[in-house]
């Protein structure tokens, strides 16, 4: 994360009085904090430009509020003097993250420092449910997570819902997810009223952008400045992070990689139209290629866990089943050809892959690699590589909980300054 200039408001303008700057220092000191995992107030200071007695009054602040706690002593070259080190703490603020896709509903709750509360994945039809009931399941999913979080000592102050499409993170409407036949679902405001007592702030954003962010923060590749991270699920999703900052576009759509037509001919996609790039590298493609008896869509057979279905398909490929071999290999191709597309455009050092394209990274990516060294205009020189993520399934969760708790850093004041919260049940 790029460190603000101090006393200044994120769009670089003076805060307006007192408060505002209060609230820009504290943030400034937090963020400061998130990045590392432990400081002294001096190195604080340091980092954010701001006068030591301001840091030592605002530290109080949130020592007291238990947003920070002290870690004990650290030791500054031989002869220094001890100082008392400071760590991002609130162990009792939850931040929840969740992700919604075509066949599993995940949970990521965290506390303000990343702690880990709750993780899990639920297999759910959320294809086959229609929006109502997915909303609703969706709601029953994050009520579990929460009382978890309770039981942990932690009380959610936001939820963040990662989707798998187009996502108006403004008003929380899903404009369109087309694997989940979601159009102009008002997303936030329906999860809000089911969640009713609650009443914690709910989010929506893109799977793909929420994922990027988690292995920016927390993956194989993290603080690699020019990344691009690819979903492979169902659908397939693109985030851009391009010097060190995901990139959004004018409306929040872009990353939509997915829907880059690669093959006129092809076979017709869940968005109506032909030959997109999941057409040929999604789950969905590589289930009919290796093991068409399985394939997404037959009548009259339950939704299998995806990871039962790769784990089906790795099983294969290790004993040297040739129909998977060649599927794989088929895939891998696809992969690298629309790699080779977002390098030539984009320039990342590295192309994360998660969802199954981790989980089959050894058969896909020799494939890939390849591909992408004869088609980007730039290689060998431009030495962008693939590289499997190993954040799992929960990639877009994470990021959505490290979202949640990114808007508490941003504005501590509201957690900091509210009355306590009534408990939610
Ligand atoms: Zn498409």
């Amino acid at each position: 994360m790029t460190s603000k200039p101090p006393n200044r408001t994120p769009g670089g303008a003076p805060p307006a009085g007192p408060a505002a700057l209060r609230r820009a220092n504290l943030a400034l000191m937090l963020r400061e904090l998130r990045d590392h995992t432990s400081l002294s107030r001096a190195h604080i200071a340091k980092a954010t430009g701001l006068h030591r007695a301001t840091v030592s009054n605002l530290m109080a602040e949130l020592l007291e509020r238990r947003l920070v706690r002290e870690i004990g002593v650290e030791h500054v070259g031989a002869v220094g003097r001890p100082r008392r080190a400071v760590a991002l703490h609130g162990a009792h603020i939850g931040a929840l993250g969740m992700e919604i896709n075509v066949d599993y509903i995940a949970v990521h709750g965290t506390d303000l420092s990343g702690r880990v509360l709750v993780e899990r994945r639920v297999v759910y039809d959320a294809m086959g449910s229609g929006p109502d009931n997915a909303v609703r399941r969706l709601g029953l999913v994050a009520k579990e997570a929460v009382e978890a979080m309770r039981r942990a000592g932690a009380v959610p102050t936001g939820i963040a819902v990662a989707v798998p499409g187009l996502v108006d993170v403004t008003r929380g409407v899903v404009t369109l997810a087309p694997n989940l036949y979601w159009h102009e679902l008002p997303l936030a405001e329906r999860l809000s009223s089911v969640l009713g007592p609650l009443s914690v702030p709910v989010r929506v954003d893109n799977d793909a952008n929420l994922a990027a962010l988690a292995e920016y923060t927390s993956g194989v590749a993290a603080g690699t400045p020019h990344l691009v991270y690819l979903t492979g699920e169902v659908g397939v999703g693109g985030g851009i992070i391009s010097g060190g900052e995901l990139l959004r576009g004018a409306d929040g759509y872009s990353g939509e990689v997915g829907h880059l037509r690669v093959d006129p001919n092809g076979d017709q996609c869940g968005c109506g139209r032909i030959g997109c790039w999941e057409t040929k590298v999604g789950l969905a493609a590589l289930v009919r290629a290796a093991m068409p008896e399985q394939a997404y869509g037959l009548p009259g057979r339950p939704v299998p866990d995806p990871g039962e279905r790769v784990a089906d398909i790795a099983r294969g490929l290790a004993s040297g089943d040739r129909r998977m071999t060649m599927a794989v290999a088929q895939v891998g191709e696809w992969l690298g050809l629309g790699g080779s597309i977002l390098a030539n455009l984009f320039n990342p050092r590295v192309i994360v892959i998660g969802g199954y394209f981790a989980s089959l990274a050894q058969w896909l990516l020799p494939h890939a690699q390849d591909q992408l060294q004869r088609l980007v205009v730039a290689a060998p020189t431009a030495q962008c590589r693939f590289v499997a993520s190993t954040l799992g399934f929960g990639a877009a969760s994470r990021g959505a909980a490290s979202m949640v708790v990114n808007h508490i850093i941003d504005d501590p004041t509201t957690i900091m300054d509210s009355p306590p919260r009534p408990a939610p049940y």
